[in-house]
């Protein structure tokens, strides 16, 4: 199957679910402390998302168990929630996804657990950017490499390893559409940017070593050299013309200013 194109009124259903994920993430922010579970954050999740009629689109996927990734300092994406508690300093990608309507929505966000080391602080923010820089490449009669550029070039910048074996992917009825969204490649090469292109970035970027592997769990990936990793996942549109930006962490960053 080719690359499927998306209509407005696909596109805002798209939205909806990408709102309610990032509702459902704020939701997730307001428990996030020293001590709680990570296995206690999905509950919360999957409580929010089904009081909105909607499903999490994690659970049952590929048989994954959850209705979040929770992905905690070395590991990058995929981890399992446990009971095992968050502890000062740590940083944990809360990755959620939820189906709504016919249409999923996909959004990440990595957040800080009590006071976390400078250089993992400037790694979250750095990766934010690399977000937002592959974001601004989106743009009709654009290509795919102009995106992953722009994330890599940043990322390289300051030195940091960007996760090559993962990469963004096209969003609509299914989680994981064509095409892929590297978070590397070359400026003006690769896919062009069509008119109904719907995308999930996702930037992964390691603090040290690019190169990650799998745990024996069959789903966690951990940075080779078990350094700390960021995730920050937005889905956006090219739509009359214009790159939209579906998902939002509004919600997210309200919770954790007013802490
Ligand atoms: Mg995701
Ligand atoms: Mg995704």
């Amino acid at each position: 199957m080719g690359i499927y194109y998306k209509s407005e009124e696909e596109v805002e259903l798209i939205r909806k679910s990408s709102l309610l994920v990032g509702k459902t993430l704020a939701e997730v922010a307001k428990h996030l402390e020293p001590g709680v579970t990570t296995k206690q954050l999905d509950k919360i999740a999957e409580e929010f998302i089904r009081d909105h009629r909607a499903k999490p689109t994690f659970k049952g996927y590929g048989g994954f168990p959850a209705s979040l990734c929770t992905s905690i300092n070395e590991v990058v994406v995929h981890g399992i929630p446990n009971t095992v508690p968050l502890e000062n300093g740590d940083v944990v990608s809360i990755d959620c996804g939820v189906f709504m309507n016919g249409f999923n929505g996909d959004s990440a966000y990595t957040f800080e657990v009590g006071e976390v080391d400078r250089e993992v602080k400037q790694l979250l923010e750095v990766t934010k950017e690399c977000l937002n820089r592959s974001i601004e490449a989106v743009k009709l009669g654009g290509r795919m490499g102009d995106v992953g550029y722009a994330c890599q070039s940043h990322a390289e910048s300051y030195d940091y390893g960007v996760v090559r074996e993962l990469v963004g992917h096209g969003l609509g009825k299914e989680l994981h559409e064509k095409p892929e969204v590297p978070n590397y490649g070359y400026a003006g090469k690769g896919l062009k940017l069509r008119e109904g292109l719907v995308l999930a970035i996702e930037p992964m970027i390691n603090l040290g070593d690019r190169r990650v592997k799998q745990l024996n769990d069959g789903w966690s990936i951990v940075t080779i050299d078990n350094k700390p990793s960021a995730h920050f996942e937005h889905d956006v549109a090219i739509i009359n013309g214009k790159t939209e930006v579906l998902s939002t962490f509004k919600y997210i960053e309200e919770v954790i200013k007013n802490r």
